[in-house]
């Protein structure tokens, strides 16, 4: 999946770094820079890139001996984690930005490698779900990952035609401790770079010195063609420089649904098209602020599946946005939809208990997906393997609006509970979250 195995990595590159060298001096193709921003607006950069050693299982010279070091390096100075108001850590090797369930976008055109869940089978590891895609630029192959997605809008084999191409939207799955993007660069040998460069002069970036063929280019795309980089647009640009904003060039989908509409369907788990499996019970809210509409709910006490299925017919053959209702006080830390649609399917998920605020019920925004309205058609949320038996979590509804015309369809997936992560699971994982890092 994504950069499992850093070592293995590193060795490959030295390899193919010596491949490099044994081709000859040949001279360093001339950067232009690619990247794109991979959001609209501006954001704040919570984490930065450790040019010391950004390998991120563990710290790891590329000759295999581990080292312990709470050290981070940027632009030519060493810093303890987080100290002198440096966000970031020790390890740390991509960018992560203050996104909070936003649109995330392909920061250039490319194939897609992969998106899904970085590791299927646990879904508070490493990026969650993420979306990794790879092209070709000035003779080299770069791949950018895009980490801790609640929604994918791309699956895997897919082309990405242009840079700005929505992937999905962002959020806090996998290893991390609150909603925000991390997004990192590698080259064909897997190794890691900062798309900033390095800022610190005649100071050798220590990365280069890793080994060999290790560097750190400026690869953001000239977007205004005065000849300079221009990187996304940050608030705290005493971290990395700040470029324009980038604006929405489409139509935006609501992040939130219109319910005003008067056509406005709501599907939830008291009708028909609402089945499970597993050991399921319902309740009656406690409060209206439980529930949707102060209806009842569901509660599992077990690993259990829940498959909402739109009749043939109900849904017209177009595209949806897909909506979760997250009620006032879900405890879930990783409620999971995947959503089969049109022959293929895609996945969501959402970090219930840090949507925004835990006291604030509200909708979830899962991203754009085409129906047939075949009936085929479904939308399943289960508690994979997070769950604990007869822990009190909450899961929720999901809600189907139109993308155009006036009619919005609303299917409110409703309440499931057993989705708390295993404390154990924790130690599992050799890496560190990818904190948010609030500031
Ligand atoms: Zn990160």
């Amino acid at each position: 999946m994504f950069k499992q195995n850093r070592v293995f990595s590193i060795i490959s590159f030295v390899f193919i770094a010596t491949f490099i060298l044994l081709r000859g001096a040949a001279a360093q193709p001339q950067n232009t820079g690619f990247l794109y921003p991979p959001y609209f607006g501006t954001t704040t950069v919570n984490s930065i890139f450790d040019h010391e050693y950004p390998v991120y299982d563990d710290e790891i010279k590329y000759v295999g001996e581990a080292i312990t070091t709470t050290l981070m390096h940027n632009d030519g100075v060493r810093y303890q984690d987080t100290a002198n108001n440096i966000p970031g850590y020790s390890g740390h090797d991509g960018i992560d930005y203050g996104l909070r369930y936003q649109y995330v976008l392909a920061s250039h055109a490319g194939t897609v490698l992969e998106a899904g869940w970085d590791d299927p089978a646990n879904h508070r590891l490493n990026l969650g779900l993420a979306v990794q895609l790879e092209t070709t630029h000035n003779g080299e192959t770069y791949q950018t990952d895009y980490g801790h997605l609640s929604a994918l809008w791309v699956s895997q084999g897919e082309m990405v035609d242009a840079a700005g191409d929505l992937l999905g939207i962002s959020g806090s799955t996998g290893n991390s401790t609150g909603p925000h993007l991390h997004f990192s660069v590698h080259d064909t040998a897997d190794a890691d770079m900062n798309p900033y460069g390095w800022g610190g002069g005649a100071i050798v970036d220590p990365w280069s010195q890793v080994a060999t063929g290790m560097v750190s280019l400026n690869l953001w795309a000239d977007r205004d063609g005065n000849g300079t980089n221009d990187p996304p647009s940050i608030s705290n640009s005493t971290v990395y420089s700040s470029g324009a904003v980038l604006a929405p060039t489409f139509t935006d989908p609501r992040l939130t649904p219109d319910l005003a509409i008067s056509t406005t369907y709501i599907l939830d788990d008291s009708d028909d098209e609402f089945t499970t499996i597993g050991l399921w019970q319902t309740e009656t809210c406690a409060a209206a602020t439980d529930c949707y509409e102060d209806e009842w709910h569901h509660t599992v006490i077990s690993d259990v599946t829940a498959v909402w299925q739109p009749a043939a017919g109900e849904l017209y053959a177009q595209e949806y946005d897909l909506y979760a209702y997250i009620p006032q006080g879900a405890t879930t830390t990783q409620a999971s939809y995947r959503i089969n649609h049109n022959s293929t399917y895609h996945w969501a998920g959402i970090r219930q208990n840090g949507f925004f605020a835990s006291t604030n019920q509200r909708w979830a925004y899962l991203g754009r997906y085409e129906f047939t309205g075949d009936g085929s058609e479904y939308i399943q949320l289960t508690s994979k393997n997070e769950g604990i038996p007869g822990t009190d979590d909450e899961v929720t509804g999901v809600n189907i609006g139109r993308r155009v015309e006036q009619r919005h369809w609303k299917l409110l997936l409703r309440k499931q509970r057993d989705l708390t992560f295993r404390a154990g699971d924790a130690g599992a994982s050799p890496r560190r979250a990818c904190t948010s890092a609030a500031v």
